[in-house]
């Protein structure tokens, strides 16, 4: 995996949310039946790969889909299960990177406080 810092600014405007959080529920679970249930909620299959890399060589630890919505990076791992990239990043690693908006990392709000540095 990549290192802490690396980010993937996904394009604006339209909310994968659900996809996102549809995809963090399936961790865990075989990848094919996983990849064929969320390509029939969606008109095109691009941010899936957003999320989940089919290499953990090529993976994100996290991903940003707003500048304050962070999710887990996901991979496909050898035996065909999608697993997190950086399972010891959650809520209460990354720090806030402005004050004014409330960064949430799956859905869950960070614990950290803005600081100044
Ligand atoms: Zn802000």
């Amino acid at each position: 995996a990549e290192s802490v810092k690396m980010k993937k600014d996904v394009q604006r405007g339209l909310d994968y949310t659900p996809l996102f959080r549809f995809l963090l529920s399936k961790v865990g679970k075989r990848w094919d039946s996983v990849f064929s249930e969320a390509v029939a909620r969606l008109d095109k299959q691009e941010p899936i790969f957003w999320m989940v890399s089919m290499d953990i060589e090529d993976a994100d630890d996290y991903i940003i889909t707003s500048e304050s919505s962070y999710f887990s990076g996901l991979y496909v791992d050898k035996d065909g299960l999608l697993q997190v990239v950086a399972p010891e990043i959650d809520e209460t690693s990354l720090s806030p990177t402005c004050k004014c908006c409330t960064h949430t990392f799956n859905g869950k709000p960070f614990t950290k406080k803005f600081k100044l540095e």
